[in-house]
């Protein structure tokens, strides 16, 4: 996107990548569906998404934000479909159209794309890149933007250089937590409910009894543990806990029902099924 905009601006530009194709990650995204944006269009509360960090993302939001973002791939004949969660995929459901825009943005601009080339360091003047380091060659030039991405799924290509180079330039990198990610839990019984999913349950995090977080929606039973949306958007707090001591999950299977109630419809089941093997 950094290098097809560049180019559309007049830019010459070079596209630096050491896989042996481009977007080996995006193709992964949304299980291969890519949840490329998300059905709010109000900024702020968009930024809310990412906790106190995401004000951060508040000024480049503002110049491309969601709506930017569907558009942009909308006139380019990739429509958007609003799924639970208000998460936006491609109609048909492909990672690869999204991709395939991608690439065509880069060909319209002329941009000139070198695959199998791994950067391996650059060269600086008062902490400003005039050449990078590839294996076999060198290349110069008036500007350059780092896109390495983060450290997560290192098989893809992002190993975390980014961080090193931004380091080497002078700035402080507050080490990277994990975010999105399914739980490992301690307790062995989990893993015997592996592929078991819930719908509509409520899930808590306790750290020392103290209530840190609590959501309701989705969520399923793996053999390590828990995943599904609403541990993963608890995942980034547990990570942070965790540096702290054990954090606990309580999960609610009838969150909207209180105890009396819940007794009322166990007992109802009962008769309705009676002689049934639960
Ligand atoms: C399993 C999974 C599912 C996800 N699902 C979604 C989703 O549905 N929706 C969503 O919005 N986000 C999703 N994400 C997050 C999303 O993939 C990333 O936010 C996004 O890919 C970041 O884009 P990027 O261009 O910054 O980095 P990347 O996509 O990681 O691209 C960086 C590129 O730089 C290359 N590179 C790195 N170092 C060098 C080097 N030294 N020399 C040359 N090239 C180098 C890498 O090979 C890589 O191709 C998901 C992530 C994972 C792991």
């Amino acid at each position: 996107m950094a290098a097809g905009r560049a180019a559309e601006l007049g830019a010459k530009v070079v596209l630096i990548e050491k896989n042996e194709t481009l977007g080996k990650k995006l193709m992964i995204t949304g299980k291969g569906r890519c949840n490329f944006t998300h059905n709010e269009f109000d900024i702020r509360k968009f930024t809310e998404k990412f906790g106190r960090n995401g004000r951060f993302l508040y000024s480049a939001l503002s110049v491309f934000g969601a709506r930017e973002v569907i558009d942009f791939f909308e006139s380019r004949g990739v429509k958007g479909r609003v799924e639970q969660g208000d998460r936006i995929f491609p109609e048909k459901g492909n990672a690869q159209d999204i991709l395939n825009v991608l690439i065509k943005y880069l060909a319209e601009g002329k941009v000139n794309i070198l695959l199998n080339s791994e950067v391996t360091g650059f060269k600086q003047e008062k902490g400003k890149i005039f050449q990078v380091l590839l294996r076999d060659c060198q290349i110069s030039a008036g500007k350059f933007i780092i896109c390495t991405g983060g450290k997560s799924y290192p098989q893809t290509g992002s190993t975390g250089n980014g961080y090193q180079w931004a380091e080497q330039l002078g700035h402080t990198v507050i080490p990277p937590v994990p975010a999105l990610n399914p739980i490992k839990t301690s307790d062995g019984w989990v893993k015997e409910l592996q592929g078991l999913s819930l719908k509509n349950v409520s899930l808590q995090l306790f750290q020392n009894n103290k209530k840190q977080d609590e959501r309701f929606g989705e969520m399923l039973f793996t053999h390590f543990g828990v995943s599904g949306p609403i541990v993963m958007d608890m995942s980034k707090t547990i990570g942070e806990l965790l540096k702290n001591g054990p954090a606990k999950l309580i999960l609610n299977l009838k969150p909207a029902l209180d105890f009396k109630k819940l007794g009322q419809r166990i007992q109802r089941d009962f008769e309705k099924y009676k002689g049934r093997i639960f």
